[in-house]
């Protein structure tokens, strides 16, 4: 087996980090910009900055540049556990991050020349492990989605940390020169420990970065941009799965159609954006109004489609009342103008075995009989029973 010496190390180390910055910048962080990889660039930045000056320490025996070493060494590790915040969402102030590190550089500093000069050692793998320790903890709350890459980064980071603070007990156990300290924790196996931890990140990372675009597009190309609500073809994707399962299970169910009544007029007399802001209103009013399984698709401009579960059209008519009480509230038309209103057609698909194309047609009819009842309200269509198979 080939010994290196730790400056060799230092600079293997330093080389495989500038290499991994490099390429995790251009190819994750700058198509993505997402915080989580932002955070993990500073990691990786920090730790080849560590290596940069322990090897200056190490070689050139600047005397400072060991404790500075170990304030980056800190300052990386708390840009990891900030990273696995950024997931969730949840924040943390840079300036936070430069307490721990300032401690480890003064303390180091301090007992540098002194015979407890591993005490430094000893302040920087207890705040790296804590670090390292608190993102794994985040890591494992961390349930939302692409579970199994999150779950391989909370393991690797777990590891790192048990690794790091047992390195800290076998430090103040054994001390640096003890054989056994140097087998399981030398400079060699630790510098072997932080590479594996770099690649196993960095690639967790750029495929987390990669499933979640692929999310968000998945998400544009189901989703109606003015509304959030499903667009056509993805509702009637699932409108579709969803009769079908119904029918199987003997779930009823009613189909809606909704249409804003004299929307024309709202558009010619307060402009486009305050037509657009009474379309995103009635969006909102049917999200307050229907279930939580329940399908509401954005069908046409100003025209709506929904699929409410284990309703019948009583039920339906019900739910479109109170849509239009929602729509009412939400709206931002000015004071003292009626408020929007729309008008549904509603047709009770419990046993019903024509496809969802036929159902929308009869609930579009019953439709056009509320706009000509005088809009504002829910007409049932009565399709008679013996129509239903054509
Ligand atoms: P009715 O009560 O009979 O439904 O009368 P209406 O004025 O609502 O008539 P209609 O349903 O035919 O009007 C549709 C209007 O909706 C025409 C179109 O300019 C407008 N529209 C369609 N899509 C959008 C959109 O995305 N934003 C805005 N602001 N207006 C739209
Ligand atoms: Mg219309
Ligand atoms: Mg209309």
């Amino acid at each position: 087996m080939v010994l290196l010496d730790r400056s060799t190390l230092m600079v293997v180390f330093a080389v495989m980090t500038l290499t991994m910055l490099v390429l995790f910048y251009f190819d994750t962080y700058r198509k993505s910009r997402a915080p989580f990889a932002g955070w993990w660039c500073g990691a990786v930045a920090s730790f080849f900055l560590a290596a940069v000056f322990y090897f200056m320490g190490e070689v050139q025996e600047v005397a400072w540049s060991p404790s500075v070493g170990n304030g980056v060494m800190v300052l990386g590790s708390g840009c990891v556990w900030a990273g696995t915040r950024s997931l969730a969402g949840r924040q943390i102030r840079p300036g936070l991050l430069a307490i721990p590190a300032t401690a480890a550089v003064a303390v180091d500093a301090a007992v540098h020349y002194s015979d407890n000069a591993r005490i430094g050692s000893i302040v920087l793998l207890a705040l790296m492990g804590t670090a390292i320790g608190l993102a794994s903890v985040e890591l494992w709350r961390e349930r939302a989605e692409s579970w199994h890459l999150v779950r391989s980064l909370a393991i690797a980071t777990a590891v790192s940390a048990v690794y790091y603070l047992s390195r800290m007990a076998g430090l103040a156990l054994l001390g640096p020169a003890d054989p056994l300290f140097q087998v399981l924790f030398g400079t060699g196996v630790t510098l072997l420990m932080a590479m594996v931890l770099l690649v196993v990140v960095s690639s967790s990372i750029t495929s987390l970065n990669y499933a979640r675009r692929t999310e968000n597009l998945q998400e544009l190309a189901y989703r109606d941009g003015l509304t959030g609500l499903l667009n056509r073809g993805e509702f009637m994707h699932q409108a579709q799965r969803r009769l079908r399962a119904n029918l199987a299970s003997g779930i009823g169910s009613a189909v809606v159609m909704a249409d804003l009544d004299r929307f024309k007029a709202i558009n010619d007399r307060f402009g486009h954006d305050a037509g657009d802001d009474v379309i995103r209103a009635f969006a909102e009013a049917c999200r307050s109004a229907v279930r939580e399984g329940d399908l509401v698709g954005r069908y046409g401009g100003e025209e709506f489609a929904l699929l409410l579960d284990g309703v019948d059209a009583e039920e339906g008519v019900r739910v479109a009342d109170r849509i239009n009480a929602a729509l009412a509230e939400h709206s931002s038309l000015p004071e003292g103008v009626n408020a929007p209103t729309a008008s549904f057609g509603v047709v009770d698909a419990r046993d019903r075995t024509a496809g969802l194309p036929r159902l929308l047609r009869e609930a579009d009819r019953a439709l056009y009989d509320a706009k000509a009842a005088g809009r504002s309200r829910a007409a049932i269509s009565f399709t008679s029973a013996g129509n239903q198979t054509s």
